[in-house]
């Protein structure tokens, strides 16, 4: 795979972040790091991440995985979200956006924040505000004869 400059900083900058979290930078994380950061902004659940990794040779338990990837989350690496009661997923794009949710393909677009306008029908609950509304759009196919 071919890196960017833009990419290749991105990758140390989350190095350094890894770091200055007061994380170890054992090799499993540093594998975990690059599969994340070196690339376009990913939408990734652990389950896959493990098997990416699995399949590149890297030697780490499922558990570790996750166990990462919160510890990513908690040092502001990765935002993690939830689309079904139960699957979380987790993002490199750490700025509020919106996403198109591609439902039958389980992928995720990132959609500029400023690219959406949004009406409040409601006003927030007496005592508090609106720091930021960020909103999944479902899509689906129009032709399904043209299905990828
Ligand atoms: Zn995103």
């Amino acid at each position: 795979m071919k890196y960017n400059k833009n990419r290749k900083n991105r990758e140390k900058l989350a190095i350094s972040q890894i770091q200055s979290a007061g994380m170890r930078l054992t090799p499993q994380r540093l594998a975990l790091a690059k599969r994340l950061f070196s690339g376009p902004d990913r939408h990734i659940t652990a389950e896959e991440l493990h098997s990416e990794l699995k399949y590149a040779d890297v030697r780490i338990s499922l558990a570790t995985v996750y166990n990462t990837l919160n510890r990513f989350t908690n040092a502001g690496l990765l935002r993690e979200f939830f689309v079904d009661s139960n699957q979380s997923y987790f993002d490199t794009n750490t700025e509020p956006h919106h996403h198109f949710f591609y439902e039958e393909l389980g992928k995720f677009v990132d959609v500029p924040i400023n690219n959406l306008n949004i009406e409040f029908l409601t006003s927030p609950p007496k005592g508090t505000q609106v720091d930021s509304v960020e909103v999944f759009i479902k899509l689906s196919k129009v032709d399904s004869s043209n299905k990828k």
